[in-house]
């Protein structure tokens, strides 16, 4: 049988050294850093080239032995990424089941980029309704039917809205947080961190052990852009929850929302928690989210695409966690641990099993796509499923004639289906939002931490 390159190999020049690449294969999940000799030989296997490039026995029988050489035909490297990606599919439906309170669709902010005011001005009009304690009861039987063994969903729910911490919502959080604690959960709540004060009773390691807080820049610029419906202004209040969280061992991610005009505030946020003490108070980090457009009329945001935001995070040598970084440590740690890299073929847990409920009895799956009804995926009292679910749930890298061939798919995994429909208007993996450029990227800065990693165990 004849042997040729694998359509997966994935080949990125390293930016730090005259004559090495880093190879990656897209389905074994072998990760190498070899010469130019070997992509050049890889190149010429199976081509009429006589006077090619050569390989030592034992370099040929790696890159046998590690898939980068294959006896497989195009179709049969074709048809054994879509046996995987389903396999994969099928596991992670079964692993990765999560489950999520929207508390209310309400919420006391009145942010220029927020796409769930978008979507329901479009839809429903959700007025303040808020979960009751008899619906509280029906989702968490929901939750232990839908759930099944313990070992086999996720033990932290996810506190979400419109603003899940409402202050007049007090009693209600309280009730989801008691009764999921004598379940034996624990909880994180996406939140604007403003009335978090009303909740100090639950910022408890056993019941709500971690936030989500978006802080935008420093106090002119967030109170610009995270406005408070009354008080027009927002910052001084959550640094001061921030810190009120932090003594009671809360852990906190602090997002940061970045278009380019707050882009260079990351470092300002930093600055003035370092002033204020609080990386000695406990668990805190920076997070930068690029914001999407979604063709909001705003002409106060300006809106970074993935290559820009990429570039600015370069700029600063990665210092905050990013798509780069993040890719970059799934390569480090596969090469510190020296194991495979672990495959996906679905993008996020709208695919596999996230189950938002909501305070009318719905479930929704995706994150952005709550409170439109189109969306709904079923209901919890009693339990049921709309036709919504299977098309969500049928989605891996699988089911798309581009994603399928391409060498980066179980690493880009299809790219986000809401961007995608959005965007092309169409539903299902393909949102490929330059993932190739970014993957390269993050190649580079792996090699970079390895080396560091390397040197580290040395000393
Ligand atoms: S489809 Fe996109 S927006 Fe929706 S939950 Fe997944 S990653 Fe988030
Ligand atoms: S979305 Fe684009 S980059 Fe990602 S797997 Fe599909 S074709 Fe490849």
């Amino acid at each position: 049988m004849s042997m040729r390159k694998s359509s997966y190999v994935i080949d990125v020049k390293l930016d730090s050294e005259a004559d090495k690449y880093m190879l990656v294969h897209g389905y074994t999940g072998a990760i190498d850093v070899v010469s130019e000799n070997v992509v050049a030989y890889l190149d010429s296997v199976g081509k009429q080239q006589p006077d090619g490039a050569q390989v030592s026995e034992a370099t040929l029988e790696a890159l046998k032995a590690r898939g980068y050489l294959t006896v497989k035909t195009e179709e049969e490297e074709v048809e054994h990424v879509r046996k995987l990606a389903n396999l994969l599919h099928q596991k992670d439906k079964i692993l990765h089941k999560s489950f999520v309170f929207l508390v209310a669709y309400d919420c006391n902010f009145r942010c220029p980029y927020c796409y769930e005011s978008k979507v329901l001005k479009d839809s429903r009009q959700w007025s303040r309704k808020v979960f009751t304690k008899e619906m509280v009861d029906k989702a968490y039987d929901a939750i232990s039917k839908i759930g099944g063994d313990k070992r086999l969903h996720y033990s932290q729910i996810v506190l979400y809205g419109g603003e899940p911490l409402l202050a007049r919502n007090r009693e209600i959080v309280k009730y989801i947080v008691n009764k999921g604690k004598d379940l034996g959960y624990r909880f994180m709540a996406i939140t604007n961190g403003y009335d978090l004060d009303a909740f100090e009773d639950l910022l408890t390691t056993d019941k709500l052990s971690s936030l989500q807080i978006t802080v935008d820049g420093s106090k002119e610029i967030h109170d610009q852009r995270r406005i408070h419906y009354q008080t027009k202004t927002s910052f001084d209040k959550i640094i001061s929850n921030i810190a009120l969280a932090l003594e009671r061992d809360v852990e906190i991610t602090v997002r940061v929302n970045n278009d380019a005009n707050n882009f260079n505030e990351l470092s300002k946020i930093e600055q003035l928690f370092r002033d204020l003490g609080y990386y000695g108070k406990g668990n805190l980090r920076i997070h930068s989210a690029r914001l999407f457009d979604y063709k909001y009329n705003n002409r106060r945001l300006s809106f970074l695409n993935q290559l820009e935001y990429n570039k600015l995070h370069k700029e600063i040598a990665y210092k905050y966690p990013c798509t780069v970084s993040g890719i970059a440590q799934t390569l480090c740690r596969a090469v510190t641990d020296k194991k495979r890299i672990n495959l996906s073929s679905t993008y996020c847990s709208a695919q596999t099993g996230s189950h938002i409920f909501d305070p009318f009895g719905d479930i929704y799956g995706c994150w952005e796509d709550v409170g439109n009804v189109e969306n709904i995926i079923g209901h919890y009292d009693p339990v049921e499923w709309t036709e919504i679910k299977e098309l969500w749930h049928y989605q891996n890298i699988a089911v798309s004639f581009d994603c399928v061939r391409c060498k980066y798919a179980f690493f880009c995994r299809g790219g986000c289906i809401a961007h995608e429909k959005h965007k092309r208007g169409v539903f299902g993996p393909g949102f490929c939002n330059s993932y190739p450029d970014t993957f390269h990227d993050a190649t580079n800065l792996a090699y970079k931490k390895m080396h560091e990693c390397v040197k580290n165990i040395d000393q």
